[in-house]
C-alpha cells in the first residue's frame, strides 16, 4: 500500500503526491499498489525466455543452465526471446498504424463531404503531401486532391508498390542500406502481420532474421502508420504553431464542469472542443451553477490538443488515476491506447462520468458513445452535456485540487522549426558546427510505475541542455518536462552558454514539445532533412534517443524504427531480452555495424546522460566538427 513516506519514492510530481497521499487516506488503489501486489513478477517473464505461442507450452528456459535449455518445439533461449520481442514490435506498430488508419478514414470519409465537424484546415500541408505522393494538386479543388491522396494513403496499408512512400524522405545512403539489408517495409499491415506469421512455432527459428524483420515492422510504423497519423491529423486540425500553455492538476477549475480528454487520438477530442464553445451548452453549464466548461488534456490526446490549441495539461500516463481524485473531475473521456482499466474502478469513488468513445475500447463501468465522424459534432455536444449532468452531482466537500500550474510552451512541428530558423536547417547546422549546440537528444515515451515519477525524464534532459544539447520531447516526456518548467523560454537560463545564446535569439525553450507519440515521426522527418542538407546519412549526425520510463509496446516499436533509422538509443527501463545474451550483443552491440545505431540500457539518468554526451561528442568528431574526447568526458564524470 503507499504510504506518505514512500510517496516521495515514487513520483517526483507535487502534484502526484498529494493525489496518492488522499488515496491512502481514503483507500483507493492506484498503479503502485498493483504493482507492489504484484512482487515478485516473473523472472521468466522479465527475462523474456518464457512462451506460450502454442498449446504444447507454455514454455520457459531456465537462465542458470540448471533446468530446461529448450521449449517443447525446441526453440531455445534465443528463437523464444527473438520472437517475443518480434511480437512486442508488431503490437506496437499495429497500435500505432491503426490510429493511422482511423485518422486517414475519417479523411477520406471529410474528401467525400461526409463528416460533421472536421475541415481542411491546412491547405498548404495538404497540397505539398499530395505532391509529394505524386499527386498533381495544381488548379484542383481542395476535396478532390485530398480524395486523391485518402486513396493513395489506404493503399499504403497493403501496398503492392513495394515500398512505403513517406521512405522517399530518407536520405539515399539510408534508402540503399534498408534496401541491401532487406529491411524497406512493403506495406503498413504487412510487416505486422508476417511477424506474427514468422514467431508462430516452426516458422522463423533464426534469431538474427527474426530481429531483422523486427527492424522492418518498427519501420512500417514510423515511415508508414504513424507518420500518415502526424501529417494528416495537421491537414485536418491545423500543423501545430510555438503557443504557451499550461500543465498540472491546477489547470482543473472548480469554479467550471472540468472534462479531461485522455488516450491518443485527435479525432473526436476536436470536435469536443469545438462543442465547448457552444453558446447552448455553455448556457446549460451555467443554469447548472458553474462558470463554464474547462477541457483538459491527458497523456498523447492532451499532447495533440495542447500542441495545436494550447489546451492545458493535467498530467501524463501516471496521473490518470490520480486525476479523478481531485473530486473535480466530471467527465473522463476516453478514446484509445494507456487508459488502465482501473479509472472506472477509481471513477467510482467519486461523481465522475468515464465515456468510451472508441468501439475498439470498451471499458467495463464506462458509459460508451460510439464515435461516428458523420455526426462528430453532435456527438462531440451530448459528450459534453454529459460532462455537465454529471457536474451536478459533484460534492464541493471532496474537491481537492493540489497546487498551481506551470506554463509550457507547445507547438514545435517540423513546419515551425523551420520558421523560427528562418526557412532552412542552416542555422541549427552552423549552430551545430560551430558547438554552440553540440547536438540534439530525442527524449520519450512513458511514465512507468518502477521509476520515479517523471525524475528519468528531467534529470536526463536537465543534465543534456546544461551541456549545450538541444532536447526534442513528445508523448509523457514532454508533460513530464513540462512540469519541471523547462519548456519555456526562461529555461534557456539552465542551459549551457552555447544553446542559451541561440534559444535566446530565437525566444525559444532549450527543451521543444513536438508531440504526441505517433509525432515522434515529426523528429524522424527533422533527421533526414537534416542529412539531406549535410550530404550524409542519418547515422552521422551528433543525434541520440532516449526513453527513461518507458512501458508500453508502442514504446519498443519506436526504439526499434528510431535505431533502424540511424539513431543510437538508450533506454531506462530493461526490455524482456536479458534470457538471451546473444540477442543483448546482437542490438547493444552487433547492430552498430548494420545499421549505424544500436541500442543501451540505463537506468540511472545520470549515467544515461554520460552515455550520450560520449555519443554526440564520437559523432562530432566522425564529422570533423570540434569535439570532446569522449573517453576524458566520461572520466570526468566518474570524478
Ligand atoms: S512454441 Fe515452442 S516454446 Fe513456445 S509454447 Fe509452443 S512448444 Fe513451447
Ligand atoms: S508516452 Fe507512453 S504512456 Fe505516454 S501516452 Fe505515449 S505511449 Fe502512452
Amino acid at each position: 500500500m503507499v504510504t506518505t513516506d514512500n510517496a516521495r519514492q515514487l513520483s517526483s510530481c507535487d502534484d502526484a503526491r498529494a493525489m496518492l497521499a488522499r488515496a491512502r487516506e481514503e483507500g483507493v488503489e492506484t498503479v503502485w499498489d498493483r504493482l507492489a501486489a504484484q512482487q515478485p513478477q516473473c523472472g521468466f517473464c522479465s527475462l523474456g525466455v518464457s512462451c506460450r505461442n502454442c498449446s504444447m507450452g507454455p514454455c520457459r528456459v531456465d537462465p542458470f543452465g540448471e533446468g530446461p535449455q529448450k521449449g517443447v518445439c525446441g526453440a531455445d533461449a534465443d528463437i523464444i526471446v527473438a520472437r517475443n520481442l518480434g511480437r512486442t514490435i508488431a503490437a506496437g506498430a499495429a497500435a500505432h498504424s491503426d490510429h493511422g488508419r482511423d485518422i486517414l478514414e475519417v479523411f477520406a470519409e471529410l474528401a467525400k463531404g461526409d463528416t460533421s465537424g472536421y475541415e481542411l484546415r491546412d491547405e498548404t500541408k495538404l497540397r505539398s503531401l499530395a505532391e509529394e505522393w505524386g499527386i498533381d494538386p495544381d488548379g484542383r479543388p481542395l476535396h478532390e486532391v485530398a480524395r486523391d491522396l485518402a486513396d493513395s494513403m489506404l493503399e499504403e496499408y497493403g501496398t503492392a508498390k513495394g515500398h512505403l512512400s513517406f521512405a522517399d524522405r530518407l536520405p539515399e545512403r539510408r534508402s540503399r542500406l534498408w534496401k541491401e539489408l532487406g529491411i524497406t517495409p512493403r506495406g503498413i499491415d504487412r510487416e505486422a502481420v508476417e511477424m506474427l506469421h514468422r514467431t508462430h512455432m516452426g516458422v522463423d527459428n533464426d534469431y538474427v532474421n527474426t530481429l531483422l524483420h523486427g527492424l522492418r515492422t518498427s519501420l512500417a510504423d514510423g515511415w508508414g502508420g504513424s507518420m500518415i497519423a502526424t501529417e494528416l491529423s495537421d491537414v485536418m486540425f491545423g500543423t501545430p504553431q510555438p503557443n504557451v500553455s499550461k500543465v498540472n492538476l491546477g489547470a482543473l477549475r472548480p469554479e467550471c464542469v472540468n472534462i479531461a480528454l485522455h488516450g491518443h487520438n485527435p479525432m473526436l477530442s476536436d470536435v469536443i472542443m469545438q462543442a465547448a464553445e457552444d453558446p447552448e451548452l455553455i448556457a446549460l453549464a451555467k443554469d447548472k451553477g458553474a462558470e463554464g466548461i474547462n477541457l483538459v488534456g491527458l497523456c498523447c490526446t492532451g499532447n495533440e490538443l495542447q500542441m495545436r490549441k494550447g489546451i492545458p495539461m493535467a498530467g501524463n500516463h501516471l496521473m490518470q488515476e490520480l486525476v479523478l481524485l481531485t473530486g473535480a473531475l466530471d467527465a473522463m473521456v476516453v478514446d484509445y491506447q494507456c487508459i488502465m482499466p482501473a479509472v472506472t474502478d477509481v471513477a467510482k469513488c467519486f461523481h465522475t462520468e468515464v465515456i468510451s468513445t472508441a468501439d475498439k475500447a470498451r471499458f467495463a463501468g464506462a458509459t460508451h458513445i460510439s464515435f461516428d465522424p458523420h455526426r462528430g459534432y453532435a456527438i462531440g455536444k451530448d459528450i459534453v452535456r454529459r460532462g455537465i449532468d454529471a457536474y451536478g452531482n459533484r460534492n464541493p466537500e471532496r474537491v481537492h485540487i493540489p497546487g498551481g500550474t506551470v506554463e509550457m510552451m507547445a507547438g514545435f512541428s517540423v513546419e515551425a522549426i523551420l520558421e523560427a530558423l528562418g526557412g532552412t536547417p542552416g542555422p541549427l547546422v552552423d549552430a551545430i558546427k560551430a558547438g554552440k549546440i553540440r547536438g540534439a537528444v530525442a527524449i520519450v515515451g512513458c511514465n512507468n510505475p518502477k521509476i520515479q515519477q517523471d525524475l528519468g525524464h528531467v534529470t536526463l534532459a536537465r543534465r543534456l541542455i546544461e551541456n549545450d544539447i538541444l532536447v526534442l520531447v513528445t508523448g509523457c516526456s514532454a508533460i513530464a518536462n513540462g512540469k519541471a518548467g523547462l519548456m519555456m523560454p526562461a529555461a534557456a537560463e539552465l542551459a549551457g552558454p552555447g544553446l542559451k545564446e541561440v534559444c535566446e535569439a530565437l525566444g525559444i525553450p532549450p527543451v521543444l514539445h513536438m508531440g504526441s507519440c505517433v509525432d515522434n515521426t515529426r523528429i524522424l522527418t527533422l533527421a533526414a532533412a537534416l542529412a539531406k542538407y549535410l550530404g550524409t546519412d542519418i547515422d552521422q549526425l551528433p543525434l541520440a534517443g532516449a526513453a527513461p520510463e518507458w512501458y508500453s509496446e508502442k514504446a519498443v516499436s519506436i526504439g526499434t524504427y528510431v535505431v533502424a533509422s540511424g539513431i543510437y538509443t538508450v533506454l531506462g527501463v530493461q526490455p524482456a531480452i536479458f534470457g538471451s545474451p546473444n540477442v543483448v550483443k546482437l542490438l547493444a552491440e552487433d547492430l552498430d555495424e548494420v545499421v549505424g545505431a544500436k541500442f543501451a540500457v540505463e537506468p540511472d539518468p545520470e549515467r544515461a546522460a554520460v552515455l550520450i554526451r560520449r555519443h554526440i561528442e564520437t559523432k562530432r568528431e566522425g564529422l570533423g566538427l570540434p569535439f570532446v574526447d569522449p573517453e576524458q568526458l566520461a572520466t570526468a564524470e566518474a570524478a
